[in-house]
């Protein structure tokens, strides 16, 4: 299978989730709100890119103001957001943004796309875009699969050695008045790269087994109640660890015609 980040943090939380949203298609309902804060994020990545490749940026920014906050907030952070490697190190730095990267682990291709990869001669920096707040702790995010599975693909498939990579997020959408992005920088190291790398092929062996099975007719296996990961999910109906509720005939409202 090819597989990103966010099907990998969707295995590791319920492998029965993971066969309702990527085999099933299932998808989960997204609300209103929801959907117009992804909406936002993707017209943010767009035009971060087309501003990266040189290209007209000024008929994204025209129409939507949340989008010209964002990006006036980057122009000003500017220098310290994409000047770090070669202040650093003196050494002059290459930029891609959304540069992809596959790596084949246990017969699955993995997949990611980094938002904006700066290159020197000896460090080799992983940016990431997000639209939200910067979390108050940092061990969910340093967790999440992007952060773990983002320097080990690169790690694999460069000459860069596992110290010499980091990952950098910047947050864009700031807490009260501050408007100046706000990062969070999660260095790479050999452990981190060992420990991801058994986890990894662990995850992946296990995948290749559900998905056997699979065929043969037998549901990947359901997250244990007690986790508490259902009384959130969309599914939980459908995996009977939540009752269907059908109000009486009496308790439905009559509409006028
Ligand atoms: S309801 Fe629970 S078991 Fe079913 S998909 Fe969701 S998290 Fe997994």
């Amino acid at each position: 299978m090819r597989l990103s980040q966010g099907q990998l943090n969707l295995l590791e939380v319920c492998p029965r989730k993971f066969q309702h949203t990527y085999l099933e298609q299932l998808g989960s309902p997204t609300d209103l709100e929801q959907q117009e804060r992804l909406l936002a994020g993707s017209r943010f990545h767009l035009l971060m890119q087309q501003w990266e490749m040189g290209l007209p940026i000024d008929p994204l920014l025209r129409e939507d103001e949340q989008l010209r906050r964002w990006f006036g907030a980057f122009i000003e952070a500017e220098p310290k957001i994409l000047g770090t490697i070669a202040s650093q190190t003196g050494d002059s730095a290459y930029r891609q943004s959304e540069h992809l990267r596959t790596l084949a682990v246990e017969g699955h291709l993995l997949t990611v796309i980094y938002d904006l990869l700066i290159l020197s001669p000896t460090q080799a920096q992983i940016l990431d875009w997000k639209t939200y707040p910067k979390p108050g702790r940092s061990d969910r995010l340093s967790q999440n699969w992007q952060s773990r599975l983002y320097p080990f693909v690169l790690a694999e498939t460069s000459q860069y050695t596992p110290d010499q990579i980091s990952m950098i997020y910047w947050f864009f959408q700031a807490k009260g008045e501050a408007t100046e992005p706000q990062s969070l920088t999660l260095k790479y190291d050999r452990t981190k790269h060992e420990q991801t790398w058994q986890t990894l092929t662990q995850l992946l062996k296990q995948l290749t087994e559900w998905l056997h099975r699979y065929e043969m007719g037998e549901p990947f296996p359901q997250v244990s109640q007690a986790v508490g990961e259902c009384d959130r999910c969309s599914f939980a109906v459908r995996c009977q660890r939540q009752d269907v509720v059908i109000p009486s005939v009496s308790a439905i409202a009559e509409i006028p015609l």
